[in-house]
């Protein structure tokens, strides 16, 4: 076999460059501007980005901050967040979540994730709520937003905020509301492999608070108001230029992305259907996700990754440790079995390659090894 026809049976879990490829002359050449002007940091395309993503968004306000970490713990400061109050959270979703809570010096609740969605069980979350709650922090993963329609009326009965873990749903919408547009804030990753990706680490918070974005303006910016005037303990945690220029010139093109990711979905239903125990990711009545990560759940998932890893078709695993019983954050006490959807997740669900781009000929490839290991592996 020639090295060419051996590269091209090789799936990547993902390949940015069918993205870059038509964007980075206009990209370089843009680059090359700042540097001459030399405007790293706040230049102009910072607030150009805030405004287009803020429309976006349907938001009235978008804050760029360095990571979507960044934005989760600028939401929650700029929330008023105070030591021992609580924040009700998932189970089921990356550590950023949870840190962002620890790091804010709250205390994490967490809850199971649901199998209608993966997202949190909202009356998991409805239950959990106490006296000291102050916000429930629902995370929309793998790109589709959380029932936030019930979480709304949870938290407007019990007078606690919802603050909006978007990370993975830049675009997302259920049941008429757009990812980032149904609380007090929502965080947003531009991480490269993000549905929207910078050329490094980035994040942004979106808000229709004035004043609540005024004060993750400060905060990003060591708790600034204007120059050398510090109103509170602040960070260094703003959106860099340079990550700014390459977002605005991606931007006009993530719906078109997220499009891609829904034909590749529906690509992989059909090619799957019937095969194996397979079960293909849940989609919620209503709702318009757009498939940061397509996510199917066998009993077999180890070894069928290592199957189509001896393909060279690589996989992922999200996430195969839920945060419960990570080593990070087993201070807080829970058990293996406190939170059973989470962790059948976490040892079923194996990650299928899927990003805008992907040719038929690879998601065909993946598909057939997937059949092969069920016939015959
Ligand atoms: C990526 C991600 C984050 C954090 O993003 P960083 O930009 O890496 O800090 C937070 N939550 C979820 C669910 C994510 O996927």
């Amino acid at each position: 076999m020639s090295a060419t026809s051996s590269a091209s049976r090789n799936v990547p879990f993902i390949d940015l460059s069918p993205m870059h490829g038509p964007l980075k002359a206009a990209i370089v050449d843009d680059l090359t501007r700042l540097v001459d002007t030399g405007a790293f940091i706040n230049g102009p395309e910072v607030a150009q980005f805030e405004t287009d993503f803020a429309a976006y968004c349907s938001t009235t306000h978008c804050v760029g901050v360095a990571s979507g970490l960044d934005a989760l713990r600028l939401a929650l400061l700029a929330g008023g967040i105070e030591p021992g109050d609580e924040v009700i959270l998932p189970a089921n979703t990356f550590a950023a979540t949870i840190e962002a809570v620890v790091q804010a010096r709250a205390t994490p609740v967490l809850v199971d994730a649901s199998v209608t969605d993966y997202n949190i069980d909202v009356d998991a979350a409805t239950d959990a709520v106490s006296e000291r709650t102050r916000f429930i922090l629902p995370v929309h993963l793998y790109g589709q937003l959380a029932d936030m329609r019930r979480l709304q009326a949870v938290c407007k009965a019990s007078g606690i905020g919802l603050i909006e873990d978007a990370c993975q749903a830049h675009g997302a919408m259920r049941d008429g509301l757009r990812a980032g547009a149904g609380g007090l804030a929502a965080a947003f990753s531009f991480y490269p492999a993000k549905n929207l990706g910078a050329f490094g680490d980035a994040g942004a918070l979106v808000t229709n608070d004035s004043a609540f974005a005024a004060r993750v303006r400060a905060l990003r910016e060591h708790g600034q108001l204007e120059k050398y005037r510090h109103e509170f303990e602040g960070y260094t945690a703003r959106l860099d230029t340079v990550q700014a220029v390459v977002l605005l010139h991606k931007l006009p093109l993530l719906d078109s992305w997220n499009e891609a990711r829904r034909a590749a979905r529906a690509f992989y239903d059909e090619a799957l259907e019937g095969v194996g125990d397979l079960i293909p990711p849940p989609t919620a009545p209503r709702s318009l996700p757009v498939w940061h990560l397509y996510v199917t759940r066998t009993h077999h998932r180890d070894a069928l990754g290592d199957f189509l890893a001896a393909r060279s078709i690589s996989t992922g695993r999200h996430y195969p440790e839920p945060i419960h019983l990570s080593s990070a954050f087993s201070h807080l006490g829970y058990s293996e079995g406190t939170f059973p959807v989470s962790e059948a997740l976490a040892s079923e669900l194996i990650s299928l390659p899927i990003f805008p781009g992907i040719t038929e000929q690879q998601m065909t490839l993946v598909a057939e090894g997937i059949r092969d290991f069920f016939e015959h592996g």
